[in-house]
C-alpha cells in the first residue's frame, strides 16, 4: 500500500518537475532571446555612436578646412558713401551687412546679390574695417605673411581705406610689442619699405630717383636669412614708433607725386605697396619673421576701357596685365592650383613668396570697393565679378 502511494506521489513530483523544467526552459529561451536582442541593440547602438562620433569628427575637420580656406583668403565688400565725390545720382548698390551681401542693380532693374566674408555699408567706420583686419595684422608678429589689398575703380574709396589701415596697423603692432616686451624676454624689430609699381616698373618711394628696381626670382636665395624682401635694392627703413611711420608714409606719398603732371591720375594708375617687416627675437635666440603688405591697387576701371593711345595705352596695358594676373594668381591659390603664373606681372612676382608660404603661413585679405552711384554701375559689376573670380566662396544669386 505504502509503496503504491509513494509511487503515485513520485509520479506527481516528476510531473511537477517536468512542468517546472518546461517553464524554466521556456524562460531560458525567452531570456536568451532577450539577451540576443539586447546585444543586437547594443551593437547597433555602438555602431550608431561610432558613426555619430565619426560624423562629429568629420564635421570638425570640415569646419577646420573651411576656416583654413576662408582664413587664407578673405574677401570683403565696402561701399563708399553716396555723393562724397560730388555725384548726386541714384544708388545702384545696396549693402546687406547682416547677410554679408552686396546687391547691385543691373540695366533691367534686377538686383543681383553677391555674398562676401563681410560687407561694410555706407555707414561703416574705419575702425569697423580695422576690426576685421586686426587678427591678421597681429598674426604677423607670430611669423605669418599677410597681404591686404584694396581693389576698386578710382573714386571708390581704396586710398581712404588703406591710409587708415596703414597707420592703424602699425599703431596696433607697436602696442602689441610694448605689451609683449614688458611681459617676456622677446624683442621685436620693425622695418618698412614703400614701392610703387607703375607701367610694370618698380620705383622706390623712400628714395627718389631709385627707379626700375629688380625683383629677385623665387629660386634666388641669399645666404643671409635676414633677407625679407624680394626687392633688395629698395630702401628699408627701421621704425620704432608711430611717429616714424607717419613721417615715412607722408614722405613716400609725396615722392610718389614727383614727376607726375596730375598727382591723382598717377596715383590711380599705379599700385602702392607698403611693406612692414617684423622680426621677433625669442628668448632662445630663434628669430621669427613675418611680413605685412598693405596694397593700394591701381584703379580697376582701366580693365574695361580700350581704345586709348600713347602713354594712356601703355598704362592701360600695364594695369590690365597686372590686375588680371593678380586675379588669376589669387584665384589659383584659393582653388589650390599647382601652377600659378606669378611671373606674368611685377606685383605677383613681388608677392610670390608672401602668398605661397604654405598652410597657416600666408594670409590674404581683399577689400573690394564699390562706388554706389548709377554711372559707376558697370564698373561696380565688374569689381564684384572680379571678387567672384578671386574667391570661389563669393557666390552670386538673384
Ligand atoms: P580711390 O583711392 O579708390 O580712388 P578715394 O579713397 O580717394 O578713392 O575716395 C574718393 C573720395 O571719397 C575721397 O574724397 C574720400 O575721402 C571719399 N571717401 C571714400 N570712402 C569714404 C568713406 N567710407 N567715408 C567717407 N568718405 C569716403
Ligand atoms: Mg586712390
Amino acid at each position: 500500500v505504502e509503496v503504491g502511494a509513494l509511487e503515485r506521489e513520485l509520479l506527481g513530483v516528476k510531473r511537477a518537475l517536468s512542468e517546472v523544467e518546461e517553464v524554466v526552459g521556456e524562460r531560458e529561451r525567452e531570456l536568451s532571446e532577450v539577451q540576443r536582442a539586447l546585444s543586437e541593440a547594443v551593437e547597433l547602438l555602438e555602431e550608431r555612436e561610432g558613426g555619430y562620433r565619426r560624423m562629429c569628427e568629420e564635421n570638425r575637420a570640415l569646419h577646420e578646412m573651411v576656416k583654413e580656406l576662408r582664413g587664407n583668403m578673405l574677401v570683403f565688400g565696402r561701399v563708399r558713401p553716396r555723393g562724397v565725390t560730388g555725384d548726386g545720382s541714384e544708388c545702384v548698390v545696396r549693402a546687406r551687412p547682416e547677410e554679408c551681401a552686396l546687391e547691385c542693380r543691373n540695366k533691367h532693374g534686377d538686383w543681383k546679390r553677391y555674398r562676401f566674408d563681410r560687407v561694410f555699408g555706407e555707414d561703416s567706420t574705419q575702425e569697423d574695417v580695422y576690426f576685421e583686419a586686426k587678427s591678421l595684422v597681429r598674426s604677423v608678429m607670430r611669423g605669418t605673411d599677410v597681404t591686404i589689398f584694396a581693389y576698386g575703380q578710382t573714386g571708390s574709396g581704396k586710398t581712404h581705406t588703406m591710409q587708415y589701415l596703414n597707420r592703424r596697423a602699425l599703431e596696433d603692432l607697436f602696442g602689441y610689442q610694448r605689451e609683449d616686451e614688458a611681459e617676456s624676454a622677446r624683442r621685436y624689430r620693425f622695418r618698412v619699405q614703400m614701392l610703387e609699381i607703375y607701367n610694370e616698373q618698380i620705383n622706390d618711394m623712400l628714395e627718389p630717383g631709385n627707379t626700375n628696381l629688380k625683383v629677385q626670382t623665387m629660386s634666388f636665395r641669399t645666404t643671409n636669412e635676414d633677407s625679407m624682401t624680394r626687392v633688395p635694392d629698395a630702401r628699408i627703413v627701421g621704425v620704432e614708433r608711430i611717429e616714424d611711420v607717419v613721417r615715412i608714409l607722408e614722405q613716400g606719398t609725396s615722392n610718389r607725386h614727383v614727376g607726375a603732371t596730375k598727382m591723382n591720375e598717377r596715383s590711380s594708375r599705379s599700385h602702392l605697396v607698403f611693406t612692414v617687416m617684423v622680426e621677433r627675437m625669442e628668448e632662445s635666440g630663434e628669430v621669427v619673421r613675418g611680413r605685412l603688405h598693405l596694397i593700394d591697387l591701381a584703379g580697376s576701371e582701366r580693365l574695361a576701357r580700350s581704345g586709348a593711345e600713347g602713354a594712356r595705352a601703355t598704362e592701360t596695358k600695364a594695369i590690365n596685365l597686372s590686375l588680371s594676373t593678380l586675379g588669376r594668381v589669387l584665384g589659383g591659390i584659393a582653388a589650390n592650383q599647382r601652377h600659378v603664373a606669378f611671373r606674368d606681372s611685377k606685383i605677383t612676382q613681388l608677392l610670390e613668396d608672401s602668398l605661397t608660404g604654405g598652410k597657416g603661413k600666408s594670409k590674404c585679405m581683399m577689400f573690394m570697393h564699390v562706388a554706389p552711384e548709377m554711372p559707376s554701375g558697370q564698373e561696380t559689376r565688374s569689381t564684384l565679378e572680379f571678387a567672384k573670380g578671386v574667391a570661389e566662396h563669393v557666390v552670386v544669386n538673384k
